[in-house]
């Protein structure tokens, strides 16, 4: 049976737009040297469409630590998520294992993010990046290592200038023990070229940063990338019995889950099969002129590039 998403009201729908516009201003204005970071804001995207038994969790955990840039609360006894407010709710995991733990992701302007992180966990913490757009990537200078998919490394060397540390690549199936708990990397090309997935199979959740979830989809390469990706994580869904997928914008009621993942797979392989027509973008999204929008899914690509 085809999903049926609540529609927001045209109230509702209107103050997001302006709400959403006063937040691309304010960045403009203050922060021009993070262009890049608008290609993940999400302008009047469907905000109302998720299932409401796979977003259970909110933001309203413990508040473990909070300064002018991130607020960290806790998800669960040895996961943490921070949110920064400079680009629509991005957001960082903190994942605790036995002997150590993983950074996903490093927000977009927060200074000493290594002592922050260190005052909430006690294990040693690597920094890996689920792509390289400066949302995401923007308090990695202090870590003197970071890991990401060699596709987004000039990304990510473009974004974080003068990078002192070592650059590590995420490789596709890589299992990073963490003592008694593992992160499984998987490669989900589309909204980037180097964008990754993290699994956390015993917890049937896991972490996509703006591949899947972050409200609508930007897609900055093709399709057919997306259809690809989209069809590598179902069937890791299903074979897992992952639950939902934290995305890269959190904002406590956009968990993405897998229905959302197989209706996107689903309308991006019409359009490459001509059955399904894209509609005139109808704001910034970092240059994508087309997009589909349907069952709560919005994706926007580009008519020149994105359509192979
Ligand atoms: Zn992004």
């Amino acid at each position: 049976m085809a999903h049926t998403p609540q529609k927001a009201s045209v109230c509702g729908t209107l103050w997001r737009k302006r709400v959403y516009l006063r937040i691309v201003k304010n960045v403009l204005m203050r922060y021009s040297k993070f262009a890049a970071i608008l290609l993940c804001l999400i302008i009047a995207g469907p905000m109302s469409a998720q299932e409401s038994d796979v977003n259970s969790r909110d933001l309203r955990g413990k508040v473990v630590y909070e300064d002018d840039e991130v607020v960290f609360r806790q998800l669960d006894e040895h996961t943490w998520i921070g949110n920064g407010h400079r680009c629509y709710n991005e957001s960082l995991y903190l994942v605790e294992g036995n002997d150590r733990a993983v950074l996903i992701d490093a927000g977009t302007n927060i200074s000493k993010l290594d002592k922050i992180v260190a005052g909430i966990t006690s294990k040693p913490v690597t920094l890996m990046l689920t792509h390289g757009h400066g949302d995401h990537v923007g308090g990695a200078k202090p870590f003197t290592e970071v890991w990401v998919a060699p596709a987004d490394e000039p990304m990510f060397k473009g974004n974080v200038r003068r990078y002192k540390g070592e650059i590590k690549h995420l490789t596709d199936g890589q299992v990073i023990d963490l003592g008694g708990r593992q992160l499984e990397v998987m490669y989900t090309p589309g909204h980037t070229s180097g964008s990754v997935t993290f699994f956390d199979k015993a917890n049937h959740y896991g972490f996509s940063g703006d591949a899947f979830g972050s409200t609508n989809l930007l897609v900055f390469t093709y399709l057919s990338n997306v259809v690809a990706s989209a069809t590598k994580v179902e069937k890791y869904i299903k074979d897992n019995d992952i639950k939902f997928l934290f995305p890269g914008h959190y904002s406590g009621d956009n968990l993405e889950s897998p229905k959302r993942v197989s209706d996107l797979k689903e309308m991006c392989q019409e359009v490459l099969d001509g059955k399904r027509q894209g509609i005139k973008s109808d704001g910034n999204n970092g240059g994508n002129d087309m997009m589909i929008e349907d069952r709560g899914v919005r994706v926007t690509f580009s008519s020149q590039n994105g359509i192979k």
